[in-house]
């Protein structure tokens, strides 16, 4: 049987999002028993989901994708500030995000993203991409700091590396300077995403009401999230399917000689999960981890 930590708060701290955990109605105790019944096996098939806990109305229960934060785009930002090897004066999202989703499709993984019912103004309407630019801002923040490193402690554990921390902190620093020029044109990605992976973006309805964030070790499992939020009064929750970025880099980096490129990415990944919590919430929902059997 899997298990399942409570973690506590996000933070003690006020953060800068609006989102409260203010809708949990089940007492947690209760929350953290039952977790198990929300969680099935990934389908290889199905397409790549975002943290994101609203409904999707076209969510296949038979077939859930892992869940990352801003789908599969989402990785082009980690992988930027990770890995790449260019100078970080140059490129762009949009470019980022073109070759993140190509290698998704040369390695058979399926790309994902998704749209928003109820979005206005230039927002694609999925909060880790339509925030990028806000999230980079919290990430590098000096008053959030001490919150995003010990949050990326604790859910690395063993893993963490004080160098990569830093290193991917310092490369944000630097992108930060012209994130009006690297993000521009970010809208575009799920049109790009449309062309290029036929029905992958899904339109997911109403409002954000996430009370909790799961964290997810247990390998070719995920939640589902229409029925975690049901079951729950309507409190939904974010899910981050943590082991489904320790496979993408296993795919993305095999060889040997990638350790520190994995090792770099799978950091830069998980400060970017945070720092768009921060974006996110107001730093009042519950953190619980989910992890494999022991043995
Ligand atoms: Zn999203």
């Amino acid at each position: 049987m899997p298990r399942t930590f409570l973690i506590g708060r996000l933070s003690d701290k006020q953060w800068p999002g609006p989102l409260s955990g203010e809708h949990a109605r089940t007492p947690l105790p209760e929350v953290i028993a039952r977790l198990d019944d929300f969680f099935v096996s990934v389908d290889p098939r199905a397409k790549t989901r975002c943290i994101d806990g609203r409904h999707d109305p076209e969510l296949d229960e038979a077939m859930l994708g892992p869940q990352v934060p801003g789908g599969a785009p989402g990785s082009a930002l980690a992988y930027r500030l990770g890995v790449d090897k260019d100078d970080l004066t140059r490129g762009t999202f949009i470019g980022d995000a073109e070759m993140m989703l190509e290698s998704y499709l040369r390695l058979g993984l399926s790309p994902g993203g998704h749209r928003d019912d109820d979005v206005d103004g230039d927002g694609v309407g999925c909060g880790a991409i339509d925030g990028l630019q806000s999230v980079l801002d919290c990430m590098t923040n000096p008053r959030l700091v001490e919150d995003h490193k010990r949050l990326v402690k604790t859910i690395l554990d063993v893993d963490f590396n004080r160098d990569h921390y830093l290193r991917v902190m310092g490369a944000g620093l630097v992108l930060q300077s012209r994130s009006q020029g690297y993000f521009h044109d970010r809208g575009e990605i799920l049109d790009l995403l449309d062309r290029r992976a036929p029905g992958s973006v899904s339109t997911l309805r109403g409002k954000h009401q996430e009370a909790y964030l799961v964290v997810n070790l247990v390998e070719g499992t995920t939640m589902s999230s229409n029925r975690f939020a049901s079951a729950h009064g309507g409190a939904q929750a974010f899910g981050y399917d943590l082991w489904r970025s320790r496979q993408l880099v296993a795919a993305l980096f095999p060889l040997p000689t990638h350790q520190v490129d994995r090792e770099r990415f799978i950091h830069a990944r998980v400060m970017l999960t945070i720092a768009t919590l921060m974006a996110l919430t107001d730093g009042s929902l519950q953190v619980l981890m989910r992890l494999p059997a022991e043995g």
